[in-house]
């Protein structure tokens, strides 16, 4: 009898089109046996002749599908069973699922392929997808992944879409959201006058209705987006002036890669980035301006078309840069149900692009950028989401509420680290509410019981997270210092338990064990052993509390309260406004004054003095704005930034821009020298 290999998969290897690659790959090599979806990834049993199962093993690790993610192939010799043919068996069924949910995927190119070939009977058809390609996360309702728990359950398939459903041989093979025109969902044109006539006449008037320069809110794959031409100035600013965001950066969507090289610079790694299974969007440098878009930047956000659609409009003629932004007003959560977005979009965009399949949940675009470690990820959402980034040793599972701007919550279950989609800043009412939902959709898809939670929040009490987290009935919870928080998850994503380590944690705003606000942290320790504060920032007054991160003038007022011998601020080339003196009358009288040690701050006292004193309209914009200045100067010596008993002493440092500044040095050699000080003082 023939030798025989038991075979375990772990990874992403489930709802990616894993089992029908075992069954052609076990085919190809005239193996016999089975291969099922078991409690912790793929287990296949085959038996054959010695030199096919080694072949077989190897190309399971080299030729998974495009969207799999083999982790771990376990191969052990055991017993024949005297099977003659190979088999996709029913799944196990399992306690608890500890099956990974695949992120959403880019439309894959067999689709595209079919999407544009006349003959195909999914030719243009927008929903095309296969066991490579298209929904996941924001389709799937419950677990198992199968179709009665994903958003396309109310469309049966028709004979076409189940015999190839059916046929472990085919693509399709058990891809849930698998539909045609005959069977599937479509799109359709709301408030665009004639009714349109199919998916085509649809998508052929949106893009002539983007070409008149005219707002389009188009249902993607997890929520709205409005959409406008990009190199239309008029549209843009139209866009900009009914969205209420005054100077935000848009991001931008090209029509291929080509074009994208023609709107930014792209290194091999951004072009790898912008064309990698997450088509994130990718921050790279500018090479043209495209007015209105990102003002006061030198990069765009720049992302690749990734679902059938996007193709589709393209290919219709859409202008072949278009602003793809989240549909919603200023910092709210992306829109995502049909009635939602009518409500909260009219008078926004002229024009609605729907699909009928429904959205289980809103995922935004993810942005993300080179770094000198490699990719950084600065929001992590579509096409990351709800992916594992880490493994923990618990044994329980657990909860981390996050913080309140920018909020994501993880859930821990059996030691899988599975972060949420990005959810938004939870002082607005949808975003609260959609951070609640998040927590009850993580907990019950991975069936997880309350009272065996533990619960980890921010120690900020007045968090809207913390006092949600606080009262979780049942659960038990601990509270976790912000900024040890920042350190901790960085080394949690190595798998670095007890590597001592010195951590910076360079931030706007997080609540101090003492109390204040912190920012600008040094602790030594390890995860296990816990991390001790041992160096910040010089304490520096905040005046008015939390509204002067709203104000530079406001916070410079508490940074250089301290400084001697400065400069006239009122006077050019400063001419701070009125708002400065006021704050500084705060800071002396010790009024509605506060204490805090955060770099966010220290940053906005530098924008302040280089010229930005007006009031932001985004999180970061001044600091952001002073790295563009940097950018554009070559190299120089950095201002001095000493580590004096613990403190990074602030005093030298802001002395020597404004001096600099008064005497008419360059703003973009100040900026720079600024950044290096910084540098340097770390
Ligand atoms: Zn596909
Ligand atoms: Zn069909």
């Amino acid at each position: 009898m023939n030798p025989a290999r038991s075979i375990r998969i772990r990874g992403i290897v489930q709802g990616v089109g894993f089992r029908p690659f075992v069954y052609r790959l076990a085919h190809e090599h005239g193996l016999a046996g089975w291969v099922l979806n078991g409690e912790e990834g793929v287990a296949i049993h085959a038996e054959g002749a010695e030199e096919a199962l080694c072949a077989f093993v190897e190309a399971l690790r080299t030729q998974a599908p495009p969207a799999a993610h083999v982790s771990e192939v376990e191969v052990q010799a055991v017993e024949p069973a005297g099977f003659s043919g190979f088999t996709i068996r029913e799944s196990e069924r399992r306690d608890r699922p500890t099956v990974r949910i695949s992120p959403d995927l880019p439309v894959c190119e067999l689709c595209l392929e079919e999407l544009f070939d006349p003959s195909n009977p999914r030719y243009r058809y927008p929903y095309i997808n296969c066991t490579n390609c298209g929904p996941r996360y924001t389709v799937i309702v419950a677990l198992p992944y199968d179709r009665p728990n994903t958003t396309m359950k109310q469309w049966s398939l028709d004979a076409y879409c189940d015999g190839e459903y059916q046929d472990p041989g085919n693509r399709r093979f058990h891809a849930q959201p698998v539909a045609c025109p005959r069977c599937g969902p479509h799109y359709f044109l709301r408030n665009a006058g004639e009714p349109a006539n199919g998916d085509d006449d649809a998508i052929q008037r949106t893009a002539g209705i983007l070409r008149q320069g005219e707002i389009v809110a188009v249902k993607g794959l997890g929520g709205y987006h409005l959409a406008c031409d990009a190199c239309n100035p008029t549209a843009v600013n139209a866009l900009r002036q009914r969205k209420f965001r005054k100077e935000k950066p848009f991001a931008v969507m090209a029509r291929d890669v080509d074009v994208a090289r023609s709107i930014v610079e792209l290194s091999p790694e951004a072009e790898a980035l912008l064309t990698s299974v997450a088509r994130p969007i990718v921050l790279a440098a500018a090479k043209t301006e495209l007015p209105g878009v990102a003002p006061d930047n030198d990069e765009i956000g720049i992302m690749l078309p990734y679902t059938p659609l996007h193709h589709l409009l393209f290919a219709a003629g859409a202008p072949e840069v278009l602003v793809m932004t989240s549909a919603n007003r200023s910092s709210e959560p992306i829109a995502y149900d049909e009635q939602d977005a009518f409500d909260r979009l009219a008078g926004v965009a002229d024009t609605f692009l729907v699909g009928e399949r429904p959205i289980a949940r809103r995922v935004d675009d993810s942005v993300a950028r080179v770094g000198a470690f490699g990719p950084a990820i600065l929001r992590r959402s579509r096409g990351y989401a709800p992916g594992a980034v880490a493994t923990l040793p618990a044994e329980r599972p657990l909860l981390a509420a996050g913080a309140d701007l920018k909020n994501t919550v993880t859930l821990v279950v059996d030691g899988q680290v599975f972060v949420s989609q990005h959810i938004g800043d939870l002082d607005h009412y949808q975003a609260f509410q959609a951070f609640q939902e998040t927590i009850r959709d993580l907990v019950s898809m991975y069936e997880v019981s309350w009272d065996e939670l533990l619960v980890a929040h921010d120690a900020h009490p007045q968090y809207f997270s913390t006092t949600y987290s606080l009262g979780l009935p049942g659960a038990e919870q601990i509270a976790v210092q912000h900024h040890r928080a920042h350190v901790a998850s960085v080394l949690a994503e190595r798998g670095e338990w007890d590597r001592p380590v010195l951590g910076v944690s360079f931030d706007g705003t997080g609540y101090g064990d003492d109390g204040s606000i912190w920012g600008g942290e040094f602790f030594a320790g390890s995860v296990k052993a816990g991390f001790q504060r041992v160096a910040h920032l010089r304490r520096a007054h905040l005046p008015g509390g939390d509204a002067a991160a709203q104000h530079p003038v406001q916070a410079a007022a508490g940074f250089l309260a301290q400084i001697e011998a400065l400069p006239d601020m009122s006077a050019a080339p400063f001419s701070f406004p009125p708002r400065y003196r006021q704050a500084l009358e705060l800071v002396d009288k010790d009024v509605r004054s506060f204490t805090t040690t955060s770099i966010g701050r220290l940053f906005d006292t530098a924008a302040a003095l280089l010229g930005f004193t007006r009031a932001i309209t985004f999180e970061g914009q001044a600091a952001m704005w002073v790295e563009a200045l940097a950018h554009k100067s070559r190299d120089v010596a950095g201002y001095p930034f000493p580590f004096v008993d613990g403190e990074l002493d602030f005093r030298p440092l802001l002395l020597a821009v404004a001096e600099d500044r008064r005497r008419g040095r360059r703003q973009e050699e100040i900026a720079r020298a600024f950044q290096r000080g910084v540098a340097r003082g770390v």
